[in-house]
C-alpha cells in the first residue's frame, strides 16, 4: 500500500513493517554457543541437524495386523499360513523370506519381514490356529512406511536458522542430539525516558508514575528470544539522555520508550540526530503508536549485526503504544538478531461481537477480547481509556485491527486481529 506521506518519514503500517523486515533480513548472527536439548526451546539453531540413519530405519508397520504379499490377497477371502509374530522392537530373521501364501502377525511400529510388501489391518482378518483368513485386499505398499521414505541418512532435517519449536526438538531428539549449537541471544537494551517516571522501588510523588515500560518491554524481549539489558531511566535532558543512548548502543539493539512525540521535551529524535543516526521511518499511520521511530546508528560498538552499527527503535511511551509497536515492528528485528528469519506479520480473523465505531485515517490496533470456541472465534473491544490504560490491556488478549477507512463495523462482520 503506497503511503501519501512517505517523504515525511511517516509510513503506512505495511511500508514500515517491510522496511524493518528488509533491514532484519540482512542481519546474520554468527556467535554460537552450546545448549542442552531441554533448554533449547525457542532458541535458533546455529548448526544443521542431519539424519544420522534412514528414517524410518526399517520398513515400519503403521497398523496392527498381518504382514503379507499383496498378490496373495488380491482375491478375498484368502487363507494364509501364519508363520510368526513380530512386535515393535523385534528384529525379523533376515534369512527367512515370507513365502507365497504365508503371513506374519505384526504390530504397529514393528519392522516388516523380508518378502512382505503390505500389512492387512487386524480388523479385516480372522485367525484360527495357524491360519488366518484375510477378508480385504491390500495394495503393495499399504499400511507400512518404506525404509528411508521420510529421510535418508545424511539428509538435512533442520537448517541453521530454524527456531526450535516442539517439532524441531522432536527431530533433534530423534537423531540423538542431546546438545545443540544455537545462536547467542541478542542483548536488547531498554531505555525508558521521562521526567515523571520513577523506578518501581521508589515511592512516586503526586505527579509521578512508576516505570512499567522497561518491564513490559523486558518481558516482550524475553518472549521474542532476546536478553534484556535494563538501563536507568533517562530524564528529559539532553546530556544524560545522550550518555545513556550511547551506553545502549553497546547492546545488539536499543529500544527507547517515550520522548518521541511532538512535545517540547520529547528529545529522543534530536539526540539521536546529534549522534548521526540514520532514520528509516519517524512515524507510522497507526494508532496507538503513530510516533514510532526506527533507525540505525553507526556509532555502536561491537555487536551481532555489525561491529559499528546498532539498530534502534523509539517507541511512544504510553504503555499500550509501547507494547503494540513492539509487536508490530521490534519482534522481527529480534528474531533476525537471534539468528532466525523474521516472521511475517499475519492477522487472524474472527467475527465481531459488538459494534465498533472509530475515526478514519489511521490503522487501529485496539485491545480486544477474543473468545468463543472451536470454529466460532468472536472478538470485541476491551473497554479502555486510551493508550495509557494498562488495566484494560491486562483484561484483553489480542488487538483488533481496524482498517483506516472504516468508521463503523457491525456485529457479525469478519475482522482481523493480532494475538499478543
Ligand atoms: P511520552 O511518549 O514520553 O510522551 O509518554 C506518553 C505517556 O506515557 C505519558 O503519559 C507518560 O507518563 C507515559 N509513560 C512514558 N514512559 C513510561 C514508562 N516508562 N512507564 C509507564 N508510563 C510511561
Ligand atoms: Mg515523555
Amino acid at each position: 500500500m503506497p503511503s501519501v506521506s512517505s517523504e515525511t518519514g511517516i509510513l503506512s503500517l505495511e511500508e514500515a513493517r517491510h522496511r524493518v523486515e528488509q533491514h532484519a533480513s540482512r542481519i546474520s548472527n554468527r556467535v554460537a554457543e552450546t545448549t542442552d536439548l531441554l533448554s533449547a526451546t525457542g532458541r535458533v539453531l546455529a548448526e544443521p541437524i542431519v539424519a544420522d540413519r534412514d528414517f524410518p530405519p526399517f520398513p515400519r508397520a503403521t497398523r496392527d495386523g498381518y504382514a503379507v504379499r499383496a498378490e496373495d490377497v488380491a482375491e478375498v477371502p484368502a487363507r494364509l499360513a501364519v508363520v510368526g509374530e513380530i512386535k515393535a522392537g523385534d528384529v525379523p530373521d533376515g534369512s527367512r523370506n515370507l513365502n507365497p501364501s504365508q503371513a506374519v502377525s505384526i504390530m504397529t511400529g514393528a519392522p516388516l519381514p523380508p518378502g512382505a510388501d503390505a500389512v492387512v489391518m487386524v480388523e479385516y482378518t480372522a485367525q484360527t490356529g495357524d491360519t488366518v483368513e484375510i477378508k480385504r485386499s491390500v495394495k503393495s505398499g499399504e499400511n507400512f512406511v518404506r525404509r528411508g521414505a521420510e529421510a535418508c541418512q545424511g539428509q538435512m532435517l533442520l537448517d541453521r536458522g530454524t527456531r526450535l519449536d516442539q517439532a524441531a526438538i522432536a527431530i533433534a531428539a530423534s537423531v540423538g542430539k542431546s546438545k545443540l549449537q544455537v545462536f547467542r541471544k541478542p542483548r536488547v537494551a531498554v531505555l525508558s525516558t521521562g521526567d515523571e517516571i520513577v523506578d518501581i522501588d521508589h515511592t512516586p510523588g503526586p505527579a509521578q508514575i512508576r516505570n512499567s515500560n522497561t518491564y513490559s518491554l523486558a518481558a516482550q524481549i524475553q518472549n521474542a528470544g532476546g536478553e534484556p539489558v535494563l538501563l536507568p531511566i533517562a530524564r528529559d535532558e539532553r546530556v544524560r539522555l545522550k550518555t545513556l543512548i550511547e551506553e545502549g548502543f553497546n547492546s545488539d539493539l536499543l529500544l527507547l520508550a517515550g520522548g518521541v512525540s511532538m512535545g517540547k521535551y520529547d528529545l529522543v529524535e534530536q539526540v539521536l540526530g546529534e549522534l548521526q543516526a540514520e532514520f528509516y521511518f519517524t512515524g507510522a499511520q497507526i494508532q496507538p503508536g503513530r510516533p514510532v521511530v526506527f533507525g540505525r546508528c553507526m556509532h555502536g560498538r561491537t555487536g551481532i549485526s555489525d561491529p559499528h552499527q546498532t539498530y534502534f527503535f523509539g517507541l511512544p511511551g504510553n504503555p499500550v503504544s509501547t507494547m503494540v509497536t513492539f509487536e508490530l515492528f521490534v519482534r522481527p528485528m529480534i528474531q533476525a538478531l537471534s539468528g532466525g528469519k523474521p516472521q511475517p506479520l499475519i492477522f487472524l480473523k474472527a467475527r465481531l461481537k459488538s459494534e465498533v465505531r472509530t475515526k478514519t485515517g489511521l490503522k487501529r490496533f485496539l485491545p480486544a477480547v477474543l473468545s468463543g470456541e472451536f470454529e466460532n472465534a468472536e472478538v470485541e473491544l476491551a473497554r479502555w481509556q486510551g493508550s495509557g490504560d494498562i488495566a484494560a490491556l491486562a483484561g484483553a488478549n489480542c488487538y483488533l485491527v481496524i482498517p483506516p477507512d472504516r468508521e463503523q463495523i457491525s456485529p457479525g462482520e469478519w475482522v482481523s486481529l493480532v494475538m499478543r
